[in-house]
């Protein structure tokens, strides 16, 4: 009968996996709670966008597309880091979407 004697990289890498284990428990339910927002902000999104067109008697994608037109994807070029978090935000932006920081100098910000 052979008996199995684990490495030392063998103990090594088990120690780390036992020590990572509450990490990647709460990394697993830190993108599960992400993901519920996800879902909460698409169907937020997707009734804003029914709302809209129907404000401008337009289906929701014919909306869409003249909103593409009139508003073409920025580039990185149009874009900064919050100075707070570090989300992606557009360099127009009044206030950073994710953590709600001014950035801009206007004063007519909702919320
Ligand atoms: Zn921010």
């Amino acid at each position: 009968m052979k008996i199995f004697r684990p490495s030392l990289t063998d103990i090594y890498n088990q120690i780390r996996v036992s020590q990572a284990a509450p990490d990647l428990t709460d990394i697993g339910s830190r993108i599960q709670s992400l993901e519920t927002q996800v879902e909460h902000l698409r169907a937020l999104n997707r009734a804003l966008v029914e709302y809209l067109a129907d404000h401008v008697n337009l289906s929701p994608q014919a909306f869409l597309d003249q909103l593409s037109k009139e508003h073409p994807k920025q580039d990185a070029e149009h874009t900064l880091h919050c100075p707070s978090c570090g989300t992606l935000i557009a360099s127009d932006a009044k206030a950073c979407y994710s953590c709600g920081m001014k950035v801009g100098t206007d004063t007519y910000i909702l919320g």
